[in-house]
């Protein structure tokens, strides 16, 4: 018997005629091999937001667990149309809820983990069905409470349940072809990657990048598990998620992002002196503020410091409020909404030289000036002016040879 794990999130399960599409995916599989499939689904595409603002009208507090309780039902909805199809199309099929497996999770209401799951329940289910369409995103805590992973968690249910069956790899079926070098509503001519590592696309999801669940991808990362992503409306392959190792040509730049999340606070005229940056990072630590890019410049006389930072931007507020009615001495704060972040992403930039050079020197030519740098191992990012994003975002996707 050879199982497969396959998942299809919101936009491919969204109406009863893409329902029949996916049923028409699932029913070649069941016939061309003698396959047994575990198909995990999303809620409808729009429902889970529904079933928040629902929630919200009541109570704003998400750590409650009827949240989780009212969540997961869309899963439940979707599980049970999908296999409720499947069987009119004479396929042998049953909806699976996480309890019933179970999917067993820590009690961290709306952003629960997954500490095990019975393989032996899907061995046994087996014998009796065809495809087990189990409901993503939810699981059971050990005082019997239904929990729900975070939004966006049916993929880490995916990905762990085949890890569970002991399978290398895992499908998870979207609304679009795959990964793409950048934006192609931003970029004309982003293409498909074929393969991408489990590194770059963690990269690629702290910058924003909805496509799969990090978690997902911390786990395949974790047991070598492939992700193929692919798009349930067209027939090409999609993107392979594989560790560096199979990653035979790496390219220098894998992809580019942007981000438009961050807000930029600059604090002039601090005094130079040990201990100020701890003072200042302190502060928005203690309000929950995540400080993401950095830097600091000292002035002549060497007396006097100014700093800029970028925060989330919905905690700018917030955050220059707090730093105002602290005691750290400055002569003066800005924040800026109107900015961006750009990153190149590529696990080939570890051997290559000259990659941020080219960067630099891309955008120094189209007059785009870089307030803030950062970077990590296969990561540059820079800030920039708002309006400069598209020109910055094509002329690096030119000049790294990403497009078609
Ligand atoms: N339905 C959940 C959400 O919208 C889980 C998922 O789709 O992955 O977040
Ligand atoms: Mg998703």
């Amino acid at each position: 018997m050879s199982i497969q794990v396959i998942k299809f999130g919101g936009t491919s399960v969204a109406n009863i005629s893409r329902i029949k599409n996916i049923a028409s995916i699932i029913e070649e599989r069941i016939k061309s091999k003698k396959n047994k499939i575990v198909v995990v689904v999303s809620a409808m595409s729009g429902v889970t937001n529904k079933l928040v603002e629902a929630y919200k009208k009541i109570k704003t507090d998400t750590l409650d667990p009827e949240y989780d309780v009212i969540l997961s039902t869309g899963e439940q909805y979707s599980s049970a149309l999908i296999s409720t199809i499947l069987n009119e199309k004479r396929i042998n099929s049953r909806s699976i809820l996480g309890w019933q497996i179970p999917i067993v999770t820590d009690s961290n209401y709306s952003k629960a983990r997954i500490f095990k799951i019975c393989q032996n329940f899907f061995r046994d289910q087996f014998s009796n069905y065809d495809v087990l369409v189990v409901a993503g995103f939810q699981g059971v805590s050990n005082d019997h409470r239904i929990t729900t992973l975070g939004r966006g968690g049916s993929d880490t249910s995916a990905v762990a349940i085949a890890y569970a069956l002991g399978l290398k790899s895992c499908e998870i079926f979207t609304d679009v072809e795959g990964i793409f070098t950048s934006d192609p509503r931003i970029v004309k001519d982003a293409t498909k990657i074929d393969f991408i590592t489990y590194e770059e696309i963690l990269e690629l999801a702290s910058l924003g990048s909805k496509v799969l669940h990090p978690r997902s991808v911390e786990l395949a990362m974790k047991y070598g598990i492939k992700i193929h992503v692919r798009s349930s409306f067209k027939k090409n392959i999609g993107t392979m998620v594989i560790k560096e190792e199979n990653k035979i040509e790496k390219e220098v730049v894998t992809g580019i992002t942007s981000s438009e999340n961050d807000a930029k606070i600059t604090l002039k005229g601090i005094p130079d002196k040990p201990g100020i940056a701890a003072e200042i990072f302190g502060i928005l630590a203690r309000i929950n503020v995540n400080v993401d890019m950095i830097v600091q410049n000292i002035t002549d006389d060497g007396k006097f410091a100014s700093l800029t930072f970028t925060v989330p931007i919905e905690d700018q507020a917030n955050a220059v409020n707090e730093l105002k009615s602290s005691d750290i001495k400055f002569k003066n704060i800005h924040a800026d909404k109107s900015i961006c972040k750009i990153s190149i992403i590529g696990v080939g930039m570890k051997s290559n030289v000259g990659v941020a050079q080219k960067m630099f020197e891309t955008l120094a030519k189209k007059n785009i000036n870089i307030q803030v740098i950062s970077t990590s191992e296969i990561k540059i990012s820079v800030l920039i002016d708002l309006p400069k994003k598209k020109t910055a975002i094509t002329s690096l996707h030119k000049a790294y040879g990403l497009k078609k």
